[in-house]
């Protein structure tokens, strides 16, 4: 029995506009801003219409069945943009989800970003018959336990507040009912993003993932989405509370080096500049003699130049990734089985790198397969290369959202079991993947990169504290994991 989901790393948006116009356009164009965050299947569901779902990109289908989505019209809606590495692919995982009658009183569409525990769950609605999590969906489980919750005459806080206790996990969620109210929810830690805009053109307010959504339709970002928080809006406006309240916040350091998209601004800060920030702090911990600078394509780019400014070494470009093959940006680390794919759409320019002593920024080393390949083949022509990251040492599987599945896939777990000795693990990755040097950001560098206190910040996929989940999960194998 799989303890753990297979649904994680996805991307939410829900728009409900005040005085009536017709914000599917805008639905659909937020998604594709929200694309880094799933490329798998998307969905929306708009008040009054059946919920659509469909495989692949946004821009492929809103292309291909124009004239259907343009059919599709409404005042308030959900999308969700999907991506799922253990899980089949199908469409029939898409999301938003419906749960109990499209018309029946107290059902609702989910879409969710996160991961739940399923025990918990499954044990919380068993008199609705669900004996067996298999092939049942965390998000599933969570949107019948709420159902069950408003049906017997809770409301929504108290419905969230009762739940809460088996919600072990992280979700950022919008629901859309069967009234055509729009509401939004964030788990008590705040491991993923959330945030609440405004468009002013007409008058809806939108909650996103991340704030590069509401830029891209041109809404304004009014606040992150709290830890604990319920909005709901409907005609009558916006409204705000609480079910839970937690002091330690457990954002996830990830979406800032890696996954959320440079542009937005999480808690206030703008990912881009605290890419940027974390690599001067590198520049400072791993003084390096070189001739340039060199990111690996994209999410280490800001880092790469910040290293640069910093250590007044040139950035140059030696990596290109090659964006026309394929619609829509592969990212190396979430899908797995194409990794050696994506790699290779990396092309190198040959007279940038030839003979040179090069400090290389990526993000991060999860299972080493992308690394090996770029240090070994792409730079086989430079003089050095030295392999900085802007993550420390991934040594435990993350829960919470991101795909870091199992220890046992863990390069840094692979080479020096749990130690936390950097040095050691420097050492021991780069004989792995065949570079000069190895230097991995520490906990204290992360933090401060970014701008947000430890305290803040998730970290457990680092040190194996999983305090900020209500209870420890049993590590699986990926064969289990997929069961
Ligand atoms: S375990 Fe790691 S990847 Fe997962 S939420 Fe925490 S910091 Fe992010």
């Amino acid at each position: 029995m799989s303890l753990i989901s297979p649904r994680e790393k996805c991307g939410v948006i829900g728009i409900f506009s005040l005085n009536d116009h017709n914000i599917v356009p805008l639905l659909i164009s937020g998604l594709e801003a929200l694309q880094h965050r799933g490329q798998e299947s998307w969905g929306i569901g708009v008040h009054g219409h059946a919920t659509f779902k469909r495989d692949g990109v946004v821009s492929r289908s809103a292309e291909l069945e124009y004239d259907e989505i343009s059919k599709i019209e409404g005042s308030v809606g959900i999308g969700h943009v999907r991506y799922s590495t253990t899980a089949k692919s199908a469409v029939g995982y898409a999301q938003p989800i419906d749960v109990g009658g499209l018309t029946e009183n107290h059902s609702f569409r989910i879409a969710h970003n996160g991961t739940l525990e399923r025990e918990g769950l499954v044990e919380n609605i068993r008199d609705l018959g669900f004996s067996s999590p298999y092939g049942v969906t965390d998000t599933e489980l969570m949107g019948m336990g709420l159902y069950k919750l408003l049906k017997s005459g809770k409301s929504l806080a108290e419905a969230f507040e009762k739940l809460n206790p088996y919600l072990n996990g992280s979700f950022s969620i919008v629901l859309l009912t069967s009234k055509g109210d729009l509401i939004g929810a964030r788990d008590e830690r705040g491991f993923r993003p959330l945030c609440l805009g405004w468009h002013a053109e007409t008058s809806s307010y939108v909650i996103a993932s991340e704030s590069c959504a509401l830029e891209a339709i041109g809404a304004k970002l009014l606040r992150d989405v709290e830890p604990g928080e319920i909005m709901k809006i409907d005609k009558d406006g916006l409204e705000s509370f609480y079910f839970a309240h937690q002091e330690r916040h457990a954002h996830c350091p990830f979406e800032y080096t890696y996954f959320a998209h440079p542009t937005s601004q999480i808690e206030g800060i703008n990912v881009y500049s605290s890419r940027k920030n974390i690599g001067r702090v590198l520049a400072e911990k791993y003084p390096i003699e070189a001739d340039i600078v060199v990111p690996v394509p994209d999410s280490a780019r800001p880092a790469a130049l910040g290293y640069s400014e910093k250590s007044g070494i040139p950035f140059e470009e030696g990596l290109l990734k090659d964006r026309y093959k394929r619609k829509g940006s592969w990212r190396s680390f979430i899908e797995p089985e194409k990794r050696e794919a994506i790699v290779s759409n990396i092309s190198t320019i040959k007279n940038v790198i030839e003979g040179k002593r090069i400090v290389l920024i990526d993000d991060s080393v999860v299972r080493g397969t992308s690394s090996k390949i770029i240090v070994g083949n792409k730079l086989r022509n430079a003089k050095k290369v030295s392999l900085l990251l802007t993550f420390p040492p991934i040594i435990y599987p993350c829960y919470m959202g991101i795909d870091f599945p199992t220890q046992e896939e863990l390069l840094a777990y692979k080479v020096c079991g749990t130690s936390t000795n950097i040095e050691e693990i420097n050492k021991k990755v780069a004989e792995h993947i065949g570079a000069s040097f190895v230097g991995y950001n520490d906990v204290d560098g992360l933090s401060k990169g970014i701008g947000l206190p430890k305290n803040q910040i998730c970290l457990s996929c680092i040190t194996g504290d999983y305090s900020c989940l209500k209870f420890k999960p049993k590590f699986r194998s990926r064969e289990e994991m997929k069961e």
